[in-house]
């Protein structure tokens, strides 16, 4: 990315800006994560929103329910889940809630017999939910298709027989690589249904992220697409599943017996004959009815793979029974779902947030779910919020990256479309800096609709810390952690750090939805979540807990600073640079300091409207201001030695700052696996 001139170019620190502190610690080797002591508190945040009176009138969960379900789950956490699971149909009851005899490997609602998407479709069909709206699908150029739940269930048996037709049966892995399409959600829950696992290739990955992949799930079929819209532009689809299959060892090759290829893109496409199928031709008369596979609870539902932001992306497996659990209990609780509405989370289907809150988790509450195609600011700003009014949603759930970035066009986009629809808003995937959550309450909510930064994993499959509606908020917090749910932040011991201080973020009880490990690597799960603490999930994030019991996430533990002796997560630094009206977007790193054992370094990417550095403005006089604001913000701790402007930060294909490509970058290091990257970022 091109570099504007560094503030402090010859790398010392200017003495005006940076006083020289006492208590020096040995010069600290940033090789291992987060290692020991506490974290420092530096944000002082103190707003708080309190729920306004016609959200608590109208919410289905309401304050009391909330209270009494944290009392019934800690009293009896198996009795609570219980409860969750008898919301939903079985085949078989279960023989045990949850059976940790094999721990860290979970298992839940073992000896149960189910299938997700008997709840996510079947059982629909039966009631008045049937003639409902499922899905609400628009392409990037405004083509749009919907589906009630009848027609959306008609679509996944032809595919499920069609499926079957190619061979494809239970435990065989189906890999969907594709752009958010309806056809992305037939091919999940066709999968699904037949009892193969489904694992989601987002559509922006290289032929060889795609192939690494496949190397790892060994899939039977591939399901894709000739070409799709983004950004204005068309994108070819298959040819780069064609040369991830060539690359392949040919045992692996011989292995992927189809390919079934959506006709999206009108484009010409080579076929291999007899291994290539059109999906037209596929379902074409088929039948619209077909069996559901009854799965044992504990069968691999799907296996996804993390977004690679502080390493190589690990393969997590989910299974059907807990799974839908924890995910069916979070979609109704967090997002209180009624009857009249329409659901949108922007994130693509092969992400994480894309299974739970795109697919399953809307569908099992027989809400309506909306899917986009492209790129949100195509072909102006304010598309996502004209989507918002032309589709009547009612609930928005979406990244900080994407609040920023429509932040950094400006409220006049927003100002412009009628929203009164929204009712309720949501964050994941990153902290959210009061700054950008108080611009999407006041912008987007118009003050009327609580923002929920919700957090959690890959590996947790369900939300986890969140608000709920009708709850307290304060902006950047997500509040606590759901009932069912037992967190806190501890030392590198285990100790409760109390309240004020950072330190690593830990679960301390299995829940229903948690990943059943790493995909053929057992030794990798226990190593990454369970070693440090025996019978604690470690999230490898950082948090602090304020005396309100609230948590507040401070970043990544592989990212956490060391200033002169004090623990410094990136989230609050970064946060108080996003306060500066000048700043959109930013990225902290701690680089090797002699005097203090490391300082931080900051990256900043300046608003769309400000004038450029070196006419009007001198880029060392922003910098030394954005230093300053940074110290009169949290103290003289947060020692920022180094300011650079950019045009952009490396980002991943979901969105999230990668600070180790900064790191790696800045001190010469191996920048590890890329695969996750979003193009265009040398
Ligand atoms: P990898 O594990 O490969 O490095 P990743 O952690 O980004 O990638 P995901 O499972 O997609 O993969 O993301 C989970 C992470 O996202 C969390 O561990 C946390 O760091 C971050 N996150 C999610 N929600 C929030 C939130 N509300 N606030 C702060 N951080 C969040
Ligand atoms: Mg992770």
């Amino acid at each position: 990315a091109p570099n504007a001139p560094n503030a402090h170019g010859d790398g010392t620190p200017p003495s005006a800006t940076v006083p020289p502190l006492p208590d020096l610690p040995a010069p600290h080797l940033r090789d291992l994560p987060f290692t020991g002591g506490t974290i420092d508190a530096l944000l002082r945040e103190e707003r708080v929103f309190r729920p306004l009176p016609q959200v608590v009138a109208g919410a289905v969960v309401n304050p009391q329910d909330v209270t009494r379900a944290r009392a019934r789950a800690a009293a009896d956490p198996d009795g609570y889940w219980e409860e969750a699971a008898e919301e939903l149909e079985w085949f078989r009851r279960w023989d045990a809630v949850h059976d940790g005899s094999n721990a860290p490997f979970h298992r839940w609602f073992t000896g149960a017999r189910c299938n997700i998407v008997h709840n996510a479709l079947d059982r629909h069909i039966e009631t008045g939910t049937k003639n409902r709206l499922a899905l609400i699908w628009e392409g990037e150029s405004g083509d749009t298709r919907s589906f009630t739940y009848y027609q959306l269930y008609r679509e996944v048996n032809r595919l499920a027989n069609a499926l079957r037709g190619l061979g494809v049966g239970k435990g065989d892995r189906v890999i969907i690589y594709m752009p958010p399409l309806p056809e992305t959600v037939f091919a999940m829950l066709a999968a699904a249904k037949i009892g193969a696992v489904h694992s989601t290739v987002f559509g922006g990955f290289s032929a060889r992220s795609l192939r690494d992949r496949m190397e790892d799930a060994r899939p039977a079929v591939i399901v894709t697409v000739d070409g799709f819209y983004r950004n204005g532009r068309v994108i070819p689809l298959k040819p780069i599943a064609d040369e991830a299959v060539a690359t392949l060892p040919p045992d692996l090759a011989a292995g992927v017996r189809h390919m079934v290829v959506v006709h999206r893109a009108h484009m010409e496409t080579p076929m291999t004959e007899g291994r290539d199928i059109w999906y037209h031709d596929a379902v074409r008369g088929q039948h619209h009815e077909a069996l559901t596979e009854i799965m044992d609870s504990t069968d691999p539902l799907f296996l996804l793979y993390t977004s690679g932001t502080t390493g190589k992306p690990k393969g997590h497996v989910h299974a059907h029974g807990g799974y839908m659990v924890g995910v069916h209990r979070t979609m109704r609780w967090v997002f209180d779902v009624k009857p009249t509405d329409i659901f949108w989370c922007t994130a693509e289907p092969g992400w994480i947030t894309g299974h739970s809150y795109v697919v399953y988790g809307p569908l099992m509450a027989g809400t309506t779910t909306v899917l986009y195609e492209g790129h949100p600011l195509y072909p102006e700003p304010g598309r996502v919020w004209s989507m918002v009014e032309r589709l009547g949603v009612t609930i928005l759930y979406t990244a900080p990256t994407l609040v920023r970035m429509l932040m950094r066009h400006g409220a006049q986009h927003v100002a412009r479309h009628d929203l009164t629809t929204l009712r309720l808003l949501a964050t994941v995937g990153e902290p959210i800096s009061p700054e950008a959550w108080l611009w999407f309450h006041r912008h987007v909510g118009r003050g009327r609709c609580p923002v929920l930064d919700t957090w959690w994993q890959t590996e947790t499959g369900m939300i986890m810390l969140s608000p709920l509606p009708v709850s307290l908020l304060k902006p950047g917090s997500v509040t606590r952690p759901l009932p069912g749910i037992e967190a806190d932040v501890v030392d590198e011991h285990g100790k409760p750090v109390g309240p004020g201080h950072g330190g690593l973020l830990v679960l301390q009880r299995p829940w229903p939805a948690m990943s059943c490990g790493v995909y053929n690597d057992d030794e990798s799960y226990r190593r990454l979540y369970w070693e440090r603490f025996p019978g604690w999930y470690c999230t490898g994030d950082v948090a602090r807990r304020d005396e309100d019991g609230y948590f507040w996430i401070q970043g990544r533990a592989d990212d956490v600073l060391l200033i002169a002796g004090h623990r410094i997560g990136t989230a609050e630094m970064e946060a108080a640079l996003a306060s500066h009206p000048s700043v959109a977007e930013c990225a902290v790193i701690g680089v090797p300091d002699a005097l203090r054992g490391e300082v931080a370094k900051a990256f900043v990417v300046l608003v769309d409207d400000h004038p450029p550095l070196g006419t009007m403005v001198n880029a060392d006089d922003l910098a030394t201001e954005l230093v300053e604001h940074v110290r009169r913000e949290l103290g003289p701790v947060a020692v920022i030695r180094e300011v650079t402007f950019r045009e952009g930060l490396p980002r991943n294909r979901s969105g999230k700052i990668m600070r180790r490509v900064l790191r790696s970058e800045e001190l010469g290091r191996d920048t590890g696996d890329l695969s996750t990257l979003e193009d265009g970022y040398v």
